[in-house]
């Protein structure tokens, strides 16, 4: 690629996953870029690293395994010029089939990248104007995370209306086609809406054995940061919280049964748990009301008790916490940029992307579509069966709006492969060789 001068300046504001990625991509077109970070001034409650790219949490990057929703992904972001892919594998620990990383090497040899490339430079700072970051630019990318917070997020706010989260409370997800279809039935409350819900009816021993499990549960531990808003909203409250407010209260709330007769026995069941579509295709559903913040591993215990979920496969499990993002399917192009002001693009976690790949995925998308579109290039238009493609456009689908919760690399979110494939990792192996070679074609056709 060439690395002259065009002229032409992006600003991205944050240097994390995303940034770094958006300021690599776009001077892998010979853009120049002022990337702004507000380390080591300011530190966000999360935040301990100067260097960039920081992984706040765990240092792993998930599956390796091509046949993984997490290792299509980076399989994918390898094809399209990332740069933290190769930096993570050079400063990779052993972790099974993992790929995870030494997070201060990693983070070193990312911020070294960035720093040597002579078309990047870093501006250090907290921005509190957008505009003041853009003057002077061409294209402003905002990559400034789950925790952007102060000046900025009210600008955030007032660019976006009413559309800016700062909690995720995320109900778990599950596949349709591992429902046990004869334990749970299709069915609106009081017959409005068709067949909008499916209703897993339970009777009273096992509503109560459900909410005992529920309340012994272990739960994840909170960050300081992270306590939440449920006194001011009791709308995100958590299902193990609901649940321990008294014997009645979860049937009193997201698993009210009136309304909803159960065609087997036609009578009401003792309690319901409904699930809503997740995805046009129905190929996806939500719990409704099951925002939660159990252990991963105790949503699949006790969610499986639920009739019908015993061997329900989880695409994504719920989550609370802190996690600023905007409402793109409201905002955003599924290029990343804003559709009222495309000379805004926002990257990261803040779109609704959900995880550390995901994040940078986004950040090299919006860095490659913004200087293709100033150089005057064909748009790579991303496959729908990509995991990026896929992602870009569950954040900008219009549908989603309303509802609107942040989503990790699944294999969930791929449309339908049309062959009924049994075996699991046969079947998602099909998945990621029809994704690898829909990009191929792409970057063929775009040179
Ligand atoms: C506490 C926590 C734990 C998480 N754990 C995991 C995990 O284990 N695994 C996982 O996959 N995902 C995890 N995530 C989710 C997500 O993957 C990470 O937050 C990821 O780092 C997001 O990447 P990003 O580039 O969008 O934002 P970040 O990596 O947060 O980068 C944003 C950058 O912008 C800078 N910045 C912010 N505001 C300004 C400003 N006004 N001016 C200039 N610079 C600014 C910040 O200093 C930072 O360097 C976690 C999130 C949080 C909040």
């Amino acid at each position: 690629m060439s690395l002259k001068n065009t002229g032409h300046i992006i600003s991205v504001i944050g240097a994390g996953l995303a940034g770094c990625e958006a300021a690599w991509s776009a001077a892998r077109y010979g853009i120049r870029v002022r990337l702004y970070e507000m380390k080591p001034e300011r530190f966000s409650p999360a935040h301990k690293y100067a260097g960039f790219a920081e992984l706040v949490c765990s240092n792993s990057l998930k599956a390796s395994r091509l046949g993984s929703a997490a290792g299509l992904l980076k399989t994918e972001m390898e094809l399209l010029g990332s740069l933290t892919v190769p930096c993570a594998k050079a400063n990779a620990v052993e972790a099974g089939g993992a790929l995870a990383v030494d997070r201060e090497r990693f983070s070193d040899s990312v911020t070294a990248a960035i720093k040597e490339n002579e078309l990047i430079e870093v501006i250090p700072g907290e921005v509190r104007d957008i505009g003041e970051a853009k003057s002077g630019s061409d294209i402003v990318i905002i990559a400034t995370g789950p925790l952007t917070d102060g000046e900025l997020a009210q600008q955030i706010s007032q660019l976006c209306g009413e559309g800016l989260s700062f909690y995720d409370a995320a109900a778990p997800i599950v596949s349709y086609d591992s429902l046990d279809k004869d334990k749970v039935f299709f069915a609106s409350r009081y017959g409005r809406g068709g067949d909008d819900y499916i209703n897993c009816p339970m009777s009273r021993e096992e509503y109560q054995a459900f909410r005992n499990a529920l309340l012994t549960a272990e739960r994840v531990q909170l960050k300081d940061f992270e306590t939440h808003p449920f006194s001011v909203y009791e709308g995100c409250m958590p299902i193990e919280v609901l649940a321990s407010r008294g014997e009645d209260a979860m049937r009193f709330g997201p698993m009210k049964p009136v309304g909803i007769d159960d065609p087997k026995t036609g009578r009401r069941p003792y309690a319901v748990v409904q699930l809503r579509r997740e995805n046009r295709e129905a190929t996806l559903f939500n719990l409704v009301g099951f925002q939660t913040n159990l252990k991963f591993t105790e949503q699949k215990r006790v969610f499986s008790m639920i009739p019908g979920l015993e061997n329900a496969e989880f695409f994504r499990y719920g989550v609370m916490h802190r996690n600023t993002f905007i409402n793109s399917p409201e905002l955003l192009n599924a290029d990343f940029s804003m559709r009222e002001r495309p000379e805004i693009f926002f990257a990261g976690q803040m779109t609704g992307v959900e995880g550390y790949m995901e994040s940078a995925a986004s950040g090299i998308i919006a860095g490659t579509v913004a200087a293709r579109r100033l150089l005057g290039l064909e748009p790579v238009r991303l496959p729908a069966e990509t995991m990026t493609g896929a992602l870009s456009a569950y954040i900008s689908d219009p549908y989603r709006s309303g509802s609107f919760q942040p989503m990790g690399a699944n294999m969930g979110i791929l449309p339908d492969i049309g062959v009924r494939i049994k075996d699991k990792r046969e079947r998602y192996e099909a998945y990621a060789e029809r994704a690898v070679g829909a990009l191929r074609k792409e970057l063929d056709r775009v040179g």
